[in-house]
Order: C-alpha cells, then structure tokens, then sequence
C-alpha cells in the first residue's frame, strides 16, 4: 500500500485546518532547510490544548496570533510538547506565561530543555567540534561548525519554570478525545506520541463530535505522531555529539515498530510534512532506509575508517554546518549500532581518532 494524504495542501502560515472535529492543524514556518513545522489544536471546552509551539521569536508570535483569531475564542490552557528540540517548545515559556497556561511533557524532555536554554551556544558549538574531532572530523570542518555557530544561537527555547510530567502510558483527555503517550526513543530522549484509539476504541464520543476520519469512510484512530513518523524525511536519529552515544539506531528502530503495530487505519499526524494513512508502510520504509545506511557503510570499511573519513559518501549532498552536525551524529550512531550487533570493530587510534571496521568474520544476514 502506497501512503495516502487526505490533506495534501498544508494550511498556509496563520491559517488553520481542522483536521479531525476539534483539532485543528497550524503550520509555522522555521528559517531553516525543514521550513516549517506543525502545531496540532484541540478545543478543549472551555480552553484550548496546543501540541508543540514553533520556535521562539517574534515570527512566532505573528504567526501564532493571527491562527487564534481562526481558533474557537478561548485561552490556551495547556501546552502539550513532544520533546525538546527548539522548534517543538521553542516559545513553551512565553505561551504559559501569557495563557497562564499548563505545561506537560516527559521529565527527560524537560531536562533536556532545561539543559539546552542554560547552555552557552559559543561553548556548545566548541564542545560538540571538539567530541566531533574524535571521530576523525577535520580542523577545518570544526571551524566551519564553530563559525556558524550564531546561525542557530537563538533557537534555544526558554522554558516554563514548571511542568506537569507525562509518563509512557499515561493518557490525556483533550476534547472529545483520549490521547495515550507512547514514548519513542533515538530522535530526543522519552519524546512523546499521542494515540487515540478512536470512538471504535476507547475514546468518548460525549459530544459525538467524532463522526468519521478524513478521506475514509469510517472512523479510525489517530497518532500524533511528533518526529518520530515522516511522512517524506526520515527522521534525524543520534545522539549530540557532547553527549555519550548509547545505541539510538536500535532505540529509534525498537520504538518505530510499537507504531507500525497500532491499527493499520491510524491516521497519523506528524510534526513535519502532510497528514497521512499508511504508518505500517512508512515504518517498514524507514527500515529498509537505516538497513540500507548500513549496508553502504559496511562496504566502506573493508579498511579501518572514522565517520567522517566515510561522511562524503553516506551523504552525497553539500551539508550546511548544522546539517553537517547532524549527518556526523547519524554516522556515529550507525556505527555504534552495527559495532554492537557485531558487524563492526571499534578501536581508537594513535591520533585519538575512533575508527571502525568489518569484521573478517562476517557472514551476510
Ligand atoms: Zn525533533
């Protein structure tokens, strides 16, 4: 089954489309090469739940302002955030503050977030080249990171000195819907997807506002699904450089596969790029690509090899520095993956650079 789009044209910016009864989709636009990302609205009865807010700064608000004059007139009581990249709670503290609005997310989230507003973006960058450095990354490839550094030194979200902590499992009543948090893994640490069962499963219908899924004749669920389901990108999966690596390959693949066993029907709802049917599709896509990604980087290292010796060719594109930081993060953690399923050996050389290299032994799986 090819995936399916019943809402190919996203809302322009300011605008909003209901995508389901009381839930609403707003689309901000980032000043990055993902240029926008999707904010999700429930009216909530007397208030309104906003799911994820953009990045902080003054576009925000604009953009923001002029989709609540489109929203039913009530407050915003709750901010609900996936996980804690700059564009997904970017402007958390201002909206709290303004609404006297909740905040709810993951503890990891929030620590997380808290962690990058403290962090000095100047310092940061230099970590990040310097723990880049060790998996071969050149001294002219740090400065290019370190030189861009003001690019994104204002993405660093501010956050609410409260929150209210979501836990895997726990469910969320917006509207007419219950929302279950599903944690996912490998792309931020606890990031948190939304499942309704739908009214077959075991959301109220109190309202009976439920009445049917958008290009279906029926009613089915639907899955916020935050980062961790694209519909066109795959998404970024890695640790910061600055942090240790663990194994979010395996993470992220471990916690794909809990989505492709929802309902086949799931209407799912990601943070970039169109609604769309067809999760199962998409997650068994996503697997070829990571198997893929390994497959090419296990034909690199018949020779001892570090990231960013073999990055040129995992990436056949000109990367601009945050790119740059992103794809040496993806590297590292396929690396790190296949080491661990023991298809590669790890050794660090003389120079302090980590190379990695097939294993004689290896037999094709
Ligand atoms: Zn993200």
């Amino acid at each position: 089954m090819e995936l399916t789009f019943p809402f190919p044209v996203p809302p322009a910016p300011g605008e909003v489309l209901e995508v389901l009864p009381g839930l609403y989709s707003v689309r901000m636009p980032l000043p990055l090469a993902l240029d926008h990302v999707n904010l999700w609205v429930f009216d909530d009865g007397d208030g309104l739940t906003i799911v994820d807010t953009g990045l902080a700064g003054a576009d925000t608000q604009h953009w923001l302002r002029q989709a609540r004059a489109k929203l039913p007139k009530k407050p915003i009581t709750r901010v609900l955030v996936t996980h804690h990249h700059p564009d997904h709670c970017g402007m958390a503290d201002l909206i709290c503050e303004e609404h006297g609005a909740d905040l709810l997310m993951s503890a990891q989230a929030y620590e997380a977030a808290v962690i990058l507003q403290h962090r000095d973006r100047g310092t940061d960058v230099v970590s990040t080249a310097a723990a880049l450095a060790r998996h071969g990354l050149s001294p002219e490839k740090q400065q290019f990171l370190v030189d861009h550094a003001r690019d994104v030194e204002n993405l660093n979200p501010g956050m609410p000195p409260r929150f209210t902590e979501l836990r895997d499992g726990d469910i969320v009543t917006a509207g007419p819907y219950e929302l279950e948090v599903i944690f996912g893994q490998g792309h931020a640490p606890d990031h948190v997807c939304l499942y309704c069962a739908g009214p077959g499963g075991a959301a109220p219908t109190s309202s009976g506002a439920v009445d049917g899924a958008p290009g279906r004749g029926r009613a089915a669920g639907f899955l916020i699904s935050g980062d961790m389901l694209l519909p066109s990108i795959s998404t970024h999966v890695g640790s910061p450089a600055s942090w240790l690596p663990g194994n979010p390959v395996a993470q992220f693949r471990k916690s794909v596969g809990r989505l492709a066993a929802l309902p086949a029907d799931t209407f799912v709802l990601p943070s970039h790029g169109a609604p769309f049917y067809g999760a199962r599709e998409r997650v068994a896509e996503l697997e070829r690509h990571h198997e893929q990604r390994c497959l090419t980087m296990l034909g690199l290292l018949g020779e001892p090899r570090s990231a960013a010796e073999i990055l040129a060719q995992v990436f056949k594109r000109e990367l601009d520095p945050l790119q740059l930081m992103f794809a040496m993060n993806e590297a590292v953690a396929h690396l790190e993956y296949m080491t661990e399923r023991g298809d590669l050996d790890r050794a660090e050389g003389e120079d302090g650079v980590t190379r990695y290299v097939r294993k004689p032994e290896r037999r094709r799986r």
